[in-house]
């Protein structure tokens, strides 16, 4: 099977069918981070497949049975053309996507529909604890990651704290400081970062998941306003799960049904592919 990475559930994912036993995972990487985190018990291959094209392409010629598409929540292209190639080779494709985040009482979120729409908000953002007078604009703490911030470039009133794993490349904002880190991360050292560069409004993906949660504890702990860019949604006319187990069970499943058939692997299967427990 084709497991298409880049998270922590898809790691996971590739442990537990490692542990499960009688899977030939291959565990598929952009190549975005130069010192990816990869599971160890599988083989990796790394770069894009060159669109929904290639993508069948290598399903094809790989003899792929089955792809879980475990990539990050807003990693929607590599989705898209997983559902594309899917639909094409008629390969049986399942949609691991842990939950959004929700918000709690106490809780100053804004949603936003989707990152463009972010810039003239943050533009405008007027913060509250300090007077415009000593300060031409916000100060904003950006977790979105590097390749979104050429987005902000042309923005010269608010100033930007970034946070990416990588060192960002191609046009930045003029007013930006970049700390680069990977999670997981805590309550106590998000809410110092947060006094300590005196943000004004925390911007993230609703990206879900414990690794980076902690940052909204902090805001809300200070009070602090949250601009949620909501997620992109998931492909139709493919079973989509939020969990680990789900996805066992789903290629378990798979499995026997293909030791079970007769005539072509990928008749079979594509024939025998069962509803998400
Ligand atoms: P994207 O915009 O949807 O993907 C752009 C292109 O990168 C895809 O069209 C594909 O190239 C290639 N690609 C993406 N994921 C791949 C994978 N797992 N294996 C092989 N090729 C892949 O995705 P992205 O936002 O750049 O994210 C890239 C990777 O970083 C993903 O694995 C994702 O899980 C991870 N990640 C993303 C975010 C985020 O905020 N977007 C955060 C954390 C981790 P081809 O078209 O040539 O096949």
């Amino acid at each position: 099977m084709l497991l298409l990475g880049g998270t922590g559930e898809a790691r996971r994912l590739a442990l537990a069918l490692t542990e499960a036993g009688g899977f030939d995972v291959v565990y598929s990487l952009a190549g975005r981070v130069r010192e990816p985190r990869v599971p160890p018990s599988c083989r990796v291959r790394i770069g894009g497949f060159g669109g929904p094209a290639g993508l069948a392409e290598h399903l094809r010629c790989e003899r792929i049975d089955a792809v879980v598409d475990a990539t990050h929540p807003f990693a929607a292209r590599m989705t898209a053309s997983a559902a594309t190639a899917a639909a094409a080779t008629g390969v049986p494709l399942l949609v691991l996507r842990r939950p959004g985040w929700l918000a709690q009482p106490g809780d100053d979120w804004r949603r936003v529909p989707s990152l463009p729409a972010l810039t003239d908000l943050i533009d405008r953002f007027v913060p509250l604890r300090r007077g415009a007078a000593t300060d031409p604009g916000p100060r904003v703490f950006l977790t979105t990651g590097r390749s979104d911030l050429a987005l902000f470039a042309g923005l010269h009133r608010p100033w930007f704290l970034a946070r990416c794993v990588e060192p960002p490349t191609g046009p930045l904002p003029p007013r930006l400081e970049v700390i680069l880190d990977r999670g997981p991360f805590d309550v106590a050292g998000e809410t110092a970062l947060l006094r300590r560069h005196a943000i004004d409004v925390l911007v993230t993906k609703d990206s879900g998941g414990a690794m980076t949660a902690a940052k909204l504890t902090a805001a809300r702990d200070l009070g602090l306003p949250v601009l949620m860019i909501d997620r992109p949604p998931p492909p139709s006319g493919f079973p989509v799960v939020s969990d680990i187990a789900p996805a066992t069970r789903w290629l378990t499943d798979l499995a026997t049904s293909r030791h079970a058939g007769a005539g072509s692997v990928a008749g079979a299967v594509t024939a025998r592919t069962p509803p998400v427990p």
